[in-house]
């Protein structure tokens, strides 16, 4: 650490750096025990926009605005600040309109994001939007139901486990295994509880679908329909039973205040203000 305190980590570009999991273990070398949080290991997260909120609201000013980044087929790609609440028409005036007549709205990014409406508002969790041709394969993917993802697992999935081998979560030494979630859903078994709590380690970030299947499968979207689906909200892992009781993952030992990182996530980005 420098003088003032801070020192700067410039991650390399990689995916799934959104993933506070993966962040903590690239920044700091620890690994967060599934089912726990950063601080479990001495670490808090934040983004930038949270910490100017922060700013923001100890000067008595509330959440009323977002800069959303605004990319796909639209005149004039950008961020912009704009007021929570705006319609998504109007914000992808402001990036110039867009450039096709027939088009689709991801509320989120290429990975994880969802469709929404073209009468959406921005939310106060909206990050980014993407404008795409109406038959571009992300809309189509993201567009199956359920039943037809579920039927394509039960029938096309061949156990070959390189969702698995991509799984940013399993490469930290969680038990998450995407291929056996597949396997039991081919075999009917999404209601044990051994699936589902491996369906909570999940992050949702979508490497094993881009990265890893072969097949057109969807693991992710499997694993998010589990939780969705689940009556038990709360995952069984030794940390979330007994904050004390040791965890697959272990930690390297307690750690002292001065261990502590406050790791802060800055993404450069060109901001118009409208
Ligand atoms: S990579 Fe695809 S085919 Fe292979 S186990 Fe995973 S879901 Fe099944
Ligand atoms: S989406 Fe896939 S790769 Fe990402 S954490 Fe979940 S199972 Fe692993």
């Amino acid at each position: 650490m420098d003088a003032q305190g801070i020192e700067l980590f410039f991650i390399p570009d990689m995916y799934p750096a959104g993933d506070e999991h993966v962040l903590v273990h690239e920044v700091t070398g620890r690994i967060v025990p599934e089912g726990g949080i950063p601080l479990h290991v001495g670490v808090v997260v934040s983004n930038v926009q949270t910490l100017i909120n922060i700013a923001q609201a100890l000067e008595g000013q509330p959440v009323t605005d977002k800069y959303v980044t605004v990319t796909g087929e639209v005149g004039k790609p950008s961020t912009v600040k704009v007021p929570i609440g705006m319609l998504i028409d109007e914000i992808l005036l402001l990036a110039g309109g867009t450039t096709v007549r027939e088009y689709t709205v991801i509320d989120g990014g290429p990975m994880m994001g969802k469709l929404i409406q073209k009468d959406a508002t921005i939310r106060k969790t909206t990050g980014g939007i993407i404008v795409l041709p109406q038959d571009h394969s992300l809309v189509v993917e993201k567009g199956l139901t359920w039943p037809v993802i579920s039927n394509r697992a039960k029938s096309v999935c061949c156990n070959c486990r390189a969702c698995t081998d991509v799984c940013p979560r399993n490469l930290l030494g969680h038990r998450l295994e995407p291929h056996r979630i597949m396997q039991a859903i081919g075999r009917g078994q999404i209601n044990e509880s051994e699936v589902l709590s491996k369906a909570f380690l999940c992050s949702e970030c979508g490497a094993c679908d881009t990265y890893g299947c072969s097949m057109g499968l969807s693991p992710r979207r499997v694993n998010a329909e589990l939780k969705r689906q689940s009556p038990v909200q709360v995952l069984e892992t030794p940390i979330m039973k007994n904050p004390k009781a040791p965890v697959l993952i272990v930690s390297s030992g307690e750690y002292q205040p001065s261990d502590y990182y406050i790791v802060w996530v800055w993404t450069s980005m060109n901001i118009r203000h409208p």
